[in-house]
């Protein structure tokens, strides 16, 4: 897709090299997610946000669950709750996953359909190691909705019950998710130019 097709923030006019997937696509495609999760949905749901990069994500699915409620035969009554999650790689995926929910709090999760919104699997480490944590607090099940998953070979092989799209092995940016903390505040999921990754860089 061409730059001057869309609407990019002027603060990141040089930042990005090429939109990857442009917003709209993405809305298209959740929408479209958001009724296969409905219908795969015998009870209430659980979802659970893994911030930050899942928000946005997060948000525009549950709105469209919403919507399906109001106009299938389904309905799925929601709670929703969020989730930091943190993992150690050291290059070597020997990490483990620490997640912001006390244990105490993550005890209300029992026997419960749980849905975890995530941004993007790349090695897929992250998700597996926090699917192994989760079944601490003995839920009925747990299913995974990625918007993205990387094609890349340092996968370990997972994959999520829903993906809203694979993509090649680069490192983008757009639609909450972040280099640096920035570019969250871009509506398209873009790859990043050499000026972006200089002009952000964390600099010691
Ligand atoms: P994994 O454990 O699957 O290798 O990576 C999980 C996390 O790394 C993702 O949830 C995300 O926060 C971060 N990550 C992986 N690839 C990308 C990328 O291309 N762009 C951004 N912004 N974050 C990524
Ligand atoms: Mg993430
Ligand atoms: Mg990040």
């Amino acid at each position: 897709y061409s730059l001057d097709h869309f609407v990019i923030p002027s603060h990141y006019q040089k930042d990005v090299s090429s939109i990857l997937i442009p917003h709209g696509i993405i809305m298209d495609r959740i929408e479209k997610l958001a009724k296969l999760i409905v219908e795969d949905s015998k009870g209430p749901l659980v979802i659970c946000c893994v911030l930050k990069g899942g928000h946005q994500f997060f948000a525009d699915l549950v709105n469209e669950i919403k919507k399906c409620n109001t106009v299938l035969g389904q309905s799925v009554p929601l709670s929703l709750e969020f989730i930091k999650v943190r993992s150690y790689h050291n290059d070597v995926s020997t990490g483990t996953v620490t997640i912001s929910l006390t244990d105490e709090e993550c005890q209300d999760w029992k026997n419960k359909n749980l849905l975890i919104v995530e941004d993007i699997i790349d090695t897929g480490n992250t998700m597996v190691k926090l699917l192994h944590k989760l079944q601490e607090f003995q839920p009925a099940s747990v299913r995974v909705a990625s918007l993205l998953l990387k094609k890349t070979p340092k996968s370990n092989g997972y994959v999520p019950n829903y993906v809203g799209f694979a993509i090649p092995d680069e490192f983008v940016v757009g639609y909450a998710l972040d280099y640096n903390e920035y570019f969250r505040d871009l509506d398209h999921i873009c790859i990043i130019s050499e000026h972006g990754k200089e002009a952000y860089a964390i600099k010691n």
